[in-house]
């Protein structure tokens, strides 16, 4: 059916129901966002870090299991690759936020 031959009161409904949907949408990703944004920092001298060997920066790094250019920021665990935030939530650390020039030895390369 083309959209011309649809009855008005059902064409108001489709595109109502779109705008919810995408409302509903934008919505979800506005509070993901905020809640990331407002997670803690993960200490580095927080036992959780220390067991895997967490950095804030990769600039210092000594640790024989870092290869450079393994940043947090492309890491697979990193869950704020495609943002330019300083911190970004990890799948690891649940409940905190890491630094993206960051690295752990649980570092996997993002696909
Ligand atoms: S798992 Fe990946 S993103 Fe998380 S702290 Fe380690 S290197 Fe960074």
């Amino acid at each position: 059916m083309k959209d011309s031959n649809m009855n008005p009161s059902r064409r108001r409904f489709v595109v109502s129901a779109g705008g919810a949907i995408s409302a509903a949408a934008l919505a979800s990703v506005l509070a993901r966002t905020a809640q990331a944004a407002d997670l803690p920092h993960l200490s580095p001298t927080d036992p959780t870090a220390t067991a895997f060997a967490y950095v804030e920066s990769t600039a210092k790094i000594k640790n024989p299991k870092f290869v450079a250019g393994s940043d947090c920021k492309n890491c697979n665990f990193y869950q704020a690759r495609n943002s330019n935030a300083a911190y970004g939530p990890c799948l690891i650390f649940q409940g905190k936020s890491v630094n993206a020039k960051g690295w752990c030895t649980n570092y996997v390369k993002a696909a």
